[in-house]
């Protein structure tokens, strides 16, 4: 096995990632190999841990499409069913069933977008900030955050992703379960490579990237031009911008092009048929419109610490970096 020693030679010196015991993920790989017989490189991974079922699917639907037509592993994290979300048409669910049928649709959209694995957290839909929901005791918003985090923790040990994806800290546009999974999201994502942290949760595992997905106010500016052209009541949306709506264009780090994927994320839209309502945009935009905003999906790095104005073209560029 001279060869492969040669090799991970070869590649240190080339990409010069050898600090402190840390390689990237081919690197890595190789070295691992050297003992064995056989080649079985590591699959690329991506986590990707959101509140709702339709997260997914309406946020980054396309990135996640893309990855896993690329041949990486993808698996979803939902850690509400969404009790309290809008019921589209009384024909779907009711306020009973809703939970259950939330679930189905998120295996139907997860089917589209060819996610390897969906874990459902079980917690309650906290819904909207000051309703009623968020007086629930099952309600994520009143989950033990260690309870939250322990689990991520275990997720992300057993999973091993090379890159995790959750919402930037507002979740959007400032839903309390978005904002409650981001901060546990960042904090599993810090305590799973410790092992002193959750022992429990099994051998501690470090992914190399965490990303914010983060729409750009710009983008947001420019759906809500769109559709005053076409004569439609944008009050709702103006007012969300007012209170901050998306992300500062100069924190966008990444400008992923999923056009690959849209068909994969317009299907998915559309399995979470209980949260396509009369106000739902995508009834508003005609098609041809709707498909060029979805074909470009935006994230912020939050880990490494970007460099000033740092623009990357994909979340798994430059390789990965595994530690231990
Ligand atoms: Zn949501």
């Amino acid at each position: 096995m001279q060869g492969f020693r040669t090799v991970i030679e070869l590649t240190d010196q080339l990409w010069g990632v050898k600090h402190n015991g840390t390689c990237y993920e081919l690197c890595s790989t190789l070295k691992g190999q050297r003992g064995k017989r056989g080649i079985m490189a590591r699959k690329r991974t991506l986590l990707a841990v959101f509140a709702h079922p339709d997260d997914e699917s309406f946020g980054i639907g396309g990135t996640l499409a893309h990855y896993a037509r690329q041949g990486v592993r993808v698996v979803l994290v939902c850690a509400t069913n969404g009790e309290a979300g809008e019921i589209a048409d009384p024909s779907l669910a009711t306020r009973e069933t809703l939970a259950q049928v939330r679930q189905a649709e998120l295996r139907c959209a997860a089917r589209q977008l060819g996610i390897a694995e969906v874990i459902f957290l079980g917690y309650r839909d906290s819904g909207m900030k000051g309703s009623p929901d968020n007086q629930h005791p099952h309600a994520l918003i009143n989950a033990p955050a260690e309870e939250v985090v322990s689990r991520l923790v275990g997720i992300i040990r057993r999973v091993r992703p090379d890159v995790v994806i959750t919402f930037e800290p507002n979740g959007g546009y400032g839903h309390p379960d978005h904002m409650t999974i981001h901060r546990h999201t960042v904090a599993a994502f810090h305590a799973a490579g410790d092992p002193d942290r959750y022992p429990e949760q099994g051998a501690p595992w470090q992914p190399a990237r965490l990303f914010y997905t983060a729409i750009p106010r710009s983008v947001f500016r420019e759906i809500r031009q769109r559709l005053q052209e076409m004569g439609v009541d944008t009050r709702d949306i103006e007012e969300r911008e007012r209170a901050g709506l998306g992300w500062p264009d100069e924190q966008v780090n990444v400008v992923l092009d999923v056009s690959d994927s849209v068909e994969a994320k317009w299907r998915a839209i559309h399995c979470h048929r209980t949260q396509l309502g009369p106000k739902s945009i995508f009834l508003h935009i005609p098609e041809d419109v709707a498909r060029t905003i979805l074909a470009r999906e935006y994230f912020a790095l939050a880990y490494p610490p970007p460099a000033p104005g740092e623009r990357k073209y994909d979340l798994f560029e430059n390789g990965t970096v595994s530690l231990g």
